[in-house]
């Protein structure tokens, strides 16, 4: 969960850049929540009992694990991705004014993969080097890692700590739908993800658990925007020099998440390429799955 707020901001700054394919650049401009959305959808599935998961962090436990995470991660994230922009063509999307979210979630959707693709193996370096060094879980020196990657990113590209400061919140209240009480993802784009995630995956999670997962992300960004963020923050660390050499510059985090964005580039192009295209056939499809392959995204590779 700590690489939430770095999805978001990786997705912001790819959207920002030259070379973005005009048809995804006008959705960015219209929709640029939908666009974060899809860059945390795949991280949604860690909001699933999210009062418990605080309760556990409070407590130095790992967080639960949630089948829907571990699917997301690592069954078919290039093919779902294939489903989505044939959701946008079988719909029509990209010739509706309502159709820019689901175009825009897209983008987000490819920025994810392309991120933690080229993050996790760094990551999972780390995850080897504590377990080495001091034992424990796994799963508590991934959330670590990906913790201080957050923070000093953050720090560096924004010029200060986001936590405890509005950032958190600005981003979960752009979400589409995004609300405390009464979250709910608009019905258009919820009916597109759906079928995306019945295809790939035969199942797909309700209906209320998807407005489950937006309305914790809410309670996630108020509490990282209040006094607890700041609590979680680079100030409150013992040793952030070190920490931040050891996360941030010792393995070029910068380098890799500008690395990610040029992916994510080339996988726009790709994306845009099937959405312009006559028809779809086999080998339109194949070259999509080569671009944006069904790899474990958990891991990555
Ligand atoms: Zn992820």
């Amino acid at each position: 969960m700590p690489a939430f707020l770095l999805h978001a901001t990786a997705s912001d700054e790819c959207a920002s850049r030259a070379g973005v394919p005009a048809g995804f650049a006008a959705a960015f401009t219209r929709a640029p929540g939908a666009r974060r959305f899809g860059a945390v959808f795949v991280d949604l599935p860690y909001f699933t009992a999210f009062p418990l998961q605080i309760a556990r962090h409070f407590r130095g436990r790992v967080s639960l694990s949630d089948p829907w995470g571990h699917v997301f991660h690592t069954r078919g994230v290039g093919r779902f991705a294939l489903a989505l922009v044939e959701a946008v063509r079988r719909r029509h999307l990209d010739a509706r004014d309502d159709g820019a979210a689901a175009i825009a979630f897209l983008g987000g959707y490819l920025s994810h993969h392309a991120m933690d693709r080229l993050i996790h193996p760094i990551v999972q370096r780390h995850v080897r080097e504590e377990l080495a060094r001091s034992g424990g879980w796994f799963e508590s020196h991934h959330t670590e890692a990906e913790k201080y990657q957050s923070l000093f990113f953050h720090q560096e590209r924004l010029g200060h700590d986001i936590m405890g400061t509005a950032y958190p919140r600005d981003v979960t209240s752009s979400f589409p739908g995004a609300s405390l009480w009464a979250a709910r993802v608009p019905a258009e784009l919820a009916s597109v993800i759906e079928s995306a995630v019945v295809e790939v995956h035969a199942h797909a999670p309700s209906r209320a658990t998807l407005d489950a997962w937006l309305r914790w992300t809410s309670w996630y960004g108020v509490l990282l925007s209040g006094k607890q963020g700041w609590r979680e923050g680079v100030a409150a660390l013992a040793d952030a020099a070190a920490l931040r050499r050891r996360y941030y510059t010792d393995t070029d985090l910068a380098g890799q998440v500008d690395r990610a964005t040029a992916l994510t580039l080339e996988y726009l192009r790709a994306a845009e390429e099937v959405l312009r295209a006559e028809a779809i056939d086999r080998a339109a499809r194949a070259r999509f799955l080569d671009m944006v392959p069904d790899v474990d995204l958990d891991v990555g590779s």
